[in-house]
């Protein structure tokens, strides 16, 4: 059992790790260990002298989390379920991709990695929001989901999206360090136009993200073309309407000089009518932005839908039509493991809720 009273080293920023006077080569050295080794062990640091590495465990926590359950295999999708030292669940998606054309084929890997255990916002279709927020994830936690998705791939990642459960711009505090630590070359070294953050539009947050230094990329999870369509599903329209929405939108293009992505779910009979592709491309043209249509993945217990194949056509041709930069079809990965976010914590939850009864 691991002990909550001793704080995880790598919720901290290596330049606090000094206690004690530790000698900065060392820093450098359990810095080597975590990140570029991916160790979460003090007792595998070979190169540091036995009472040091002693010292260490007893001072601290390595390890945020533990893997609860893994599905997928290395090919394909992989969804990992962790615990965390709490015994909350959370869960990161590691999806391979293939791209390049007539024989220059490059592999790449991205992690789908989570912000928060749950979510406050309670979209209507999402599985990670139904029991609302349990609490905010650490930067250590965060950290973590990265250093052991990649030891579980044996190969490096190259892209990481922030859309796993949670809301990554309400967990700013802790996710901004750990961004400098995934920025950092003693750090991940993941560059800033491989981080994608997906907000489902706190427009707050999006103006305080604009200020940060890196040129991390952002996603607005829109998911309709105008209010009365948008609250039907996000309450969060009620707080940020789409006039502001789209306004923060704009000042974000226009501090950082840098194209967003429109995200849309199509969902059957709730956004998926003709009216709303060509909102959406209208929306899209006048910000500038790539768009990214999703088909729905179902949620066990929820009644929303995918529409049909001649929908989603008719929809993404609509879009087309209205000639934004560009538009994608996101074809879902992980349809057969439930890879939508905070499904696998769900139905792990309800196992657990059933061995409770
Ligand atoms: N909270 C952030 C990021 C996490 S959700 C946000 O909402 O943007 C990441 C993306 O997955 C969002 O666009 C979200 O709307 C989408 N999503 C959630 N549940 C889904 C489902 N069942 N099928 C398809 N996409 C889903
Ligand atoms: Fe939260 Fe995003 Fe799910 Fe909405 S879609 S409930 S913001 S995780």
């Amino acid at each position: 059992m691991m002990n909550l009273n001793k704080p995880l080293l790598i919720d901290l920023p290596p330049e606090n790790w000094r206690f004690d006077d530790l000698p900065s080569y060392r820093v450098s050295q359990i810095q080597q260990w975590i990140f570029e080794k991916g160790t979460l062990q003090f007792e595998e640091m070979s190169n540091l002298p036995a009472n040091l590495r002693e010292r260490l465990q007893e001072e601290y926590d390595l390890n945020p989390m533990e893997i609860a359950r893994a599905q997928g295999s290395a090919d394909t999708t992989q969804k990992f379920l962790w615990k965390l030292r709490d015994n909350q669940f959370i869960e990161s998606v590691l999806i391979p991709a293939t791209e390049g054309t007539k024989g220059v084929r490059a592999s790449r890997m991205t992690l789908c990695v989570s912000t928060q255990v749950g979510c406050a916002l309670g979209c209507k279709f999402c599985a990670s929001g139904l029991d609302g927020l349990k609490r905010n994830l650490s930067t250590g936690e965060i950290l973590g989901q990265i250093i052991l998705a990649r030891k579980k791939a044996g190969r490096r990642i190259d892209n990481l999206v922030f859309m796993g459960m949670g809301e990554p711009l309400a967990n700013l505090p802790a996710l901004l360090p750990a961004l400098d630590q995934i920025l950092s070359p003693n750090g991940l070294g993941i560059g800033a136009r491989h981080i994608t953050l997906s907000t489902s539009g706190l427009v707050p947050k999006i103006l305080e993200l604009a200020k940060y230094p890196a040129q991390i990329r952002l996603a607005i999870s829109l998911h309709g073309g105008d209010d009365e369509t948008r609250r039907k599903i996000m309450p969060i329209n009620d707080r940020y309407p789409m006039k502001e929405l789209l306004g923060a939108c704009e000042k974000f293009i226009e501090m950082r000089k840098k194209m967003i992505t429109l995200e849309y779910i199509l969902i059957k009979g709730v956004n998926d009518d003709i009216k709303q592709a060509k909102l959406l491309a209208e929306h899209a043209n006048r910000l500038n932005a790539k768009v990214n249509l999703i088909p729905y993945n179902q949620v066990e217990g929820l009644e929303w839908e995918r529409p049909s194949q001649e929908q989603i056509m008719a929809f993404k041709n609509k879009v087309i039509e209205g000639k934004p930069p560009r538009v994608t079809l996101r074809m879902e990965k992980g349809h057969d493991i439930d890879a939508a976010c905070g499904q696998l914590r769900l139905r792990e939850k309800t196992i657990e809720d059933k061995v409770a009864l």
